[in-house]
């Protein structure tokens, strides 16, 4: 009798102490990882998995949809636009970041999470004030005003800044050295990937390059996949979860120069990130990753394949941008939601449900 009182206390104790924290929605994740192959469209996805000896981790994804990509102003959208309608669910005109057509700025889903105590990050193998990442972080009118976009990341609860563009903080017009700015804050400030991989806890802002990193079949190294996973150790620390924007910014590179050899590198590079997401969230369970594309570049098409050399032969339709749909992937809870056609600013609004959490 005595027994089973006590071990009846004990169970309404682990109840009382494990149910709350745990019974969490099963659909819904305590992080998100979201990972933008800049300019991947299926074409160059295909590339990469034919030139690959082996599987790539994007071909793991079970929940697949398609977002359209215009912008307010242009079928045919810019990063700007595209990367502002990922981060903060609007449409705005092609150069905006972070900002509606009135030039209103508009919150980022990076800026949502860290307002409710998530830690949050960026990782790229561009500038950190290129575009893309720009939009998750800054508002500005033109997405050339890079040193304005510098100044951005100073009013940003970030936690983890990884990427090229070390100029746009300390060269600037204004005179101000905005990597002092940063120490204040409580950043790490790292140079190299070697000094970024020795930090192990707090702030880390890792400008490895002047401007944009190398490509990488010049020497750029394992930026980007290693940088998802040291900024994956920093940001798993808070126990309230966080948020953190992967780029592969220059597939688009790759197109803009109809160039499917540096496509195809890009493209490998990027889903090496991909598998360093995936790795944590299966050992995670509570990790949303969803990987996707803010526009085509090229118009690539896939004319011939030799299985021997595992050669792709590409033809292009432009150097620039065009308005295909454009895949995404997602895995983890809430990764159903992902799946059908929706705009871009789809992707946006399912995070934030996932999350549960409101634009106020
Ligand atoms: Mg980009
Ligand atoms: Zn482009």
């Amino acid at each position: 009798m005595k027994r089973t009182g006590l071990s009846l206390i004990a169970f309404l104790i682990l109840f009382i102490v494990f149910i709350p924290t745990n019974q969490a929605n099963e659909n819904q994740p305590k992080n998100i990882i979201l990972l933008i192959g800049d300019g991947m469209s299926f074409a160059h996805v295909q590339a990469g998995i034919l030139a690959s000896e082996t599987p790539l981790y994007i071909e793991q994804f079970k929940n697949i949809g398609f977002i359209h990509t215009s912008s307010a102003n242009d079928f045919v959208t810019d990063s700007g636009a595209a990367g502002t309608a990922l981060a903060s669910g609007i449409k705005t005109n092609n150069q905006f970041i972070g900002m509606d057509p009135d030039s209103n700025a508009v919150k980022s889903i990076l800026h949502i999470a860290s307002d409710n105590g998530l830690s949050t990050g960026i990782v790229v193998s561009c500038a950190v004030t290129h575009a893309t990442p720009a939009a998750f972080v800054a508002h500005q009118p033109h997405r050339n005003m890079t040193e304005e976009i510098a100044l951005d990341f100073l009013d940003t609860e970030i936690d983890v800044i990884i990427g090229g563009g070390r100029d746009h903080f300390m060269n600037r017009g204004d005179g101000r050295n905005l990597l002092e700015d940063l120490e204040a804050k409580g950043f790490h400030i790292a140079g190299d990937m070697d000094e970024a991989r020795e930090v192990s806890d707090g702030r880390l802002a890792a400008l490895v390059a002047p401007n944009h990193p190398p490509k990488y079949t010049e020497n750029r190294g394992d930026l980007l996949p290693d940088g998802t996973r040291i900024a994956l150790d920093l940001l798993s620390r808070n126990r309230d979860g966080f948020f953190l924007m992967v780029e592969g910014s220059q597939i688009d590179w790759g197109g803009h120069d109809n160039d499917v050899d540096y496509v195809i590198a890009e493209m490998l590079d990027f889903d090496r990130a991909v598998g360093r997401a995936l790795e944590f969230a299966r050992q995670d369970g509570e990790t949303l990753v969803i990987v996707t594309s803010d526009h085509d570049t090229g118009g690539m098409g896939i004319h011939g394949f030799d299985p021997e050399t595992r050669t792709v032969v590409a033809e292009w339709t432009t150097g620039g941008h065009t308005g295909l749909i454009q895949p995404v992937f997602a895995w983890g809870p809430g990764s159903e939601e992902f799946r059908g056609i929706y705009e871009n600013t789809g992707v946006f609004d399912r995070m934030l449900e996932a999350f549960g959490f409101s634009r106020n």
